[in-house]
């Protein structure tokens, strides 16, 4: 069936990657949403013609709707979750950022869109709630972050009781070779100075820190319904593999490619078929050392932090993604330093009384609670 688009966070960077491959594919794009960026958003509407927008914030909603009088544009939530549930969508790419991206995300999976699933913090903070939701509604969840498409690639087909370990490979982001008096200094142009990827400020200064490895891990353990005993990191510096899946009879498959996001998106758009891409043929000569190595959780504590928030389960791994958004923040505007995400995140966590996240009240309440104690630590 051909698809038809519905893009939360179209002005970010997954989101305007993924008009990229709707261009190239010749894909309907049927509705879009974003925060703020209208400047943006209309020079998107004029391209591909949506039937309804969303902006998050009322005032630039009202100024784009004088802009572009014959498309719907709607405000707030609202708006977002009627993006979402669009009827006339059939696929809903889920590329916000944070865990603000919830809602959303519940609609389109009730209104039963396929999910292209960028947007990491909703399985996160809500990982249990979404998976089983989809699962009701009969909704495929394609990942389309880089390590869970490779992890998809690897599975298909295969059986979930042949599977030993699930390998995610981490660039190590711009700080893997600093000591920890370096560590001390680095300051936001350092952090968001990415070695291999051009992303949103939230994701990259998350790889500078190892957080976004392991929301990752904690987001493979709902994708793939894994237990998180069998997740691993693994710091890859070239990031051509994008990850590994070694099954019980000892094989590993892995998924190879240039670190380019229009891969992922594109077999998330064609799934479960392949289209000619736009990645030049991988050239092997360029790319003819891999390396790996462990993580050093000492320096990294936010990725210590994510997995045993991972394992104990409940509203840890709720608690800490909204700490981390938090604490993200402050760091982006100055408050706080590098070091700080990690050791203000990790004195929260430990006064945190664990719950039991079986509704969505419950999860929206941690998340509430773990962004106020946040903003002031
Ligand atoms: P960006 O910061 O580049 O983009 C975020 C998008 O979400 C923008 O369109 C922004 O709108 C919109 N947005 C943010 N908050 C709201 C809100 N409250 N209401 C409506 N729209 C909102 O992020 P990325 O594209 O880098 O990342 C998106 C998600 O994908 C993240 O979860 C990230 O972890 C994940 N991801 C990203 C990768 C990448 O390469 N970028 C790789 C793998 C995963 P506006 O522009 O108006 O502010
Ligand atoms: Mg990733």
């Amino acid at each position: 069936m051909e698809k038809k688009i519905a893009i939360l966070g179209s002005t970010g960077s997954i989101g305007t990657s993924t008009l990229k491959i709707a261009r190239h594919l010749k894909l309907e794009v049927v509705a879009l949403a974003a925060k703020s960026n209208i400047e943006l958003l209309e020079a998107q509407a004029k391209e591909f013609h949506p039937k309804l927008i969303a902006v998050f914030d009322p005032n630039k909603a009202f100024e784009l709707q004088k802009r572009l009088p014959h498309i719907q544009v709607l405000a707030g939530m609202d708006g977002l979750q009627s993006v979402a549930s669009f009827s006339e969508a059939n696929f809903c790419m889920l590329a916000m950022s944070g865990s603000s991206g919830l809602l959303p995300a519940i609609s389109a999976i009730e209104a039963g869109k396929e999910i292209g699933l960028a947007n990491k913090e909703i399985l996160v903070c809500a990982g249990e709630l979404i998976s089983s939701l989809a699962k009701k509604k009969g909704v495929q969840l394609l990942p389309v972050d880089s390590e869970h498409s490779a992890l998809f690639q690897c599975l298909k087909g295969e059986k979930s009781d042949s599977v030993r370990r699930l390998i995610l490979t981490a660039s190590g982001g711009p700080f893997r070779e600093k000591s920890m008096e370096e560590l001390k200094l680095v300051t936001l142009e350092h952090a968001l100075a990415h070695p291999n990827w051009k992303m949103g400020p939230k994701v990259t200064i998350d790889s500078s820190t190892l957080m976004n490895k392991g929301l990752e891990m904690i987001e493979a353990r709902w994708l793939f319904d894994i237990d998180p005993s069998l997740i691993e990191a693994v710091i890859h510096p070239q990031s051509r593999v994008h990850s590994f899946v070694e099954f019980i009879d000892g094989s590993m498959m892995a998924q190879i490619s240039e670190p380019d996001m229009l891969l992922p998106i594109q077999y998330a758009l064609t799934y479960p078929d392949r289209k000619e891409g736009l990645l030049a043929p991988y050239d092997f000569l360029k790319n003819s050392t891999l390396t790996f190595f462990p993580p050093d959780k000492e320096k990294f504590r936010c990725l210590y932090l994510a997995t045993e928030a991972m394992k104990a389960g409940g509203s840890y791994p709720c608690f800490l993604n909204a700490a981390n958004e938090v604490l993200v923040d402050r760091f982006i505007s100055g408050k706080i330093s590098w070091l700080e995400i990690g050791t203000k995140l990790e004195k929260l966590i430990s006064s945190h009384e664990v719950q039991n996240l079986l509704t969505l009240e419950a999860i929206l309440e941690v998340d509430g609670l773990a962004r106020k104690k946040a903003s002031e630590v």
